[in-house]
């Protein structure tokens, strides 16, 4: 009896022990997947280049991938506070989100585009002064917006809502990221992309500040990946260079 208590003890201490390493092992992402072809509901899976750099990365570092899909606006939040090792989401680069997170070297350019109907009359960002705006809530579209001189804004928490209330003429103009911009006008008729973008900027995976040592990791295997030519590998397979 007196051994098989021993066994019994033995086995739940390394019951408990392989518990704990299991949370070591894992590498939380923290994303908002509904921004193709970054992160994007496939089934019912969540795939997309961030997902794959990601996946790279948690490789790279010998951790398992987990993936917390949430509200844009809690994205960087949950990585402030802990709850992720990762924001990833199409993140842009600012200097206010630098003042409670870091942010990894840059993986890829990026722009504010507007989006609008066909037969719509604005034709640059100029004509959006005075204009009905959608934008996705808490995103650069939705910072940068504010600025424009009499606008109203509509804040979605997705940017396909945006894309729906423009599509049903509630909006003027949609200001969202070009990538998930193109995925959205390529899958509805009746909508085109202005030519002038609204700004540029660079993407990156938010990071804890007091996590440096997963910052150096982080920005290590971005280096890896694009000298290896991975990253190009697994940009290529969700953007095709003609669109
Ligand atoms: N790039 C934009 C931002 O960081 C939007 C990202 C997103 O909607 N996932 O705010």
């Amino acid at each position: 009896m007196k051994k098989f208590l021993c066994l019994a003890a033995g086995l739940l201490m390394i019951a408990s022990l392989a518990a704990c390493t299991s949370k070591k092992d894992e590498l939380v992402m923290a994303t908002n997947a509904e921004f193709p072809p970054y992160e994007f509901h496939e089934g019912d899976k969540i795939v997309g280049i961030d997902v794959e750099i990601c996946q790279a990365i948690a490789d790279e570092l010998g951790k398992e991938l987990v993936i917390e899909d949430m509200a844009f606006d809690s994205v960087i939040t949950s990585v402030y506070t802990g709850k992720a090792d990762l924001g990833a989401a199409g993140l842009t680069i600012t200097e206010d989100r630098l003042k409670n997170i870091n942010f990894s070297d840059p993986y890829a350019t990026a722009a504010q585009v507007i989006i609008i109907k066909e037969d719509s009359d604005i034709a640059s960002p100029d004509d959006l002064v005075g204009k009905t705006i959608g934008v996705q809530l808490g995103t650069t579209g939705d910072i940068y917006a504010e600025d424009i001189e009499d606008a109203t804004l509509e804040r979605y928490n997705k940017g396909f809502e945006a894309v729906q209330a423009l599509l049903q003429g509630k909006i003027d103009a949609v200001i969202i990221d070009n990538e998930p911009a193109k995925v959205y006008v390529s899958q509805n008729d009746g909508l085109k992309i202005v030519d002038e973008a609204f700004t540029y900027e660079e993407y990156a995976i938010a990071i804890a500040k007091d996590n440096t040592k997963l910052l150096d990791d982080v920005n290590a295997a971005i280096k890896k990946l694009k000298d290896s030519g991975k990253l190009d590998e697994i940009v290529a397979k969700y953007i095709s260079a003609d669109n």
